[in-house]
């Protein structure tokens, strides 16, 4: 393990962990740029699939509507095929996936020959992140978390997220709780877990996962085993 993929400068394969509302897409988005590897947001990918009314956006509409999670066999068909596109042949930064210990085994399986995987942890409170949510208004247009007027990215106007009324917002809460939670343990004893701070200010935290990020590229250089 820890082997860089032949002809990619460094591979850079990475896990946001954490509830919903923690910052895991701003971090991942940001991550992106930086790094220039493709963000692979689940969420994004199935409300795209809803959109167009394609037969997996059919399927997972009225689970995402109610909070609850998308059946793992189709997550993991979607990252397999996500994760083998040339744009990501030097790394990705996930968003929103793995979400059951059933998804980070198959995903770990997809990483054999790929470098090691880090799992960043954004830890945020409850009541914070109830309050993150409630007030989240997303681009109707194409789907980015926005600033109060207009979508920043593509001007679009803005909506507040079916998923995110206050209902939906809980059982998305205990969901995570439930079934998301446990991969923190599944996680913490790699080298290359960190759990951040996401109860600060977005450049704060944005300094902590970079440097969160190298240091586990680092570890993983070292040889420390996965
Ligand atoms: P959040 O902002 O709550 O983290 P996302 O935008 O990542 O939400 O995902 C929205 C919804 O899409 C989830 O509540 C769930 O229904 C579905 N979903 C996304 N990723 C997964 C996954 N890996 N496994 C199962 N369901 C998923």
């Amino acid at each position: 393990m820890g082997a860089l993929q032949g002809d990619c400068p460094a591979t850079i394969n990475v896990v946001m962990l954490g509830p919903p509302g923690a910052g895991k897409g701003t971090q991942a988005e940001r991550l992106s740029r930086t790094r220039k590897v493709p963000k692979i947001s689940t969420g994004d990918i199935l409300r795209e699939a809803v959109q167009s009314g394609t037969a997996v956006g059919r399927t997972a509409k009225e689970t995402m509507e109610a909070g609850s999670l998308v059946g793992d066999d189709i997550m993991i068909a979607i990252v397999h095929d996500r994760l083998n596109r040339p744009d990501a042949h030097c790394g990705f930064v996930l968003d929103g996936f793995p979400r059951t210990v059933v998804q980070a085994t198959a995903l770990d399986r997809m990483m054999a020959d790929r470098g090691p995987l880090v799992v960043l942890n954004m830890v945020v409170p409850e009541d914070v992140l109830v309050r993150r949510l409630a007030t989240r208004r997303i681009c109707r247009k194409c789907g980015a978390n926005a600033a109060p007027e207009a979508c920043g990215k593509c001007g679009g106007t803005l909506i507040t997220r079916v998923d995110d009324g206050i209902d939906i917002v809980r059982e998305r809460l205990k969901v995570y709780q439930r079934q998301t939670q446990p991969l923190v343990e599944y996680y913490s004893k790699r080298p290359t877990f960190t759990s951040i701070d996401g109860n600060r200010p977005a450049d704060v935290v944005a300094a902590a996962v970079d440097a969160a990020l190298d240091a586990a590229i680092g570890a993983a250089g070292r040889g420390v085993a996965q």
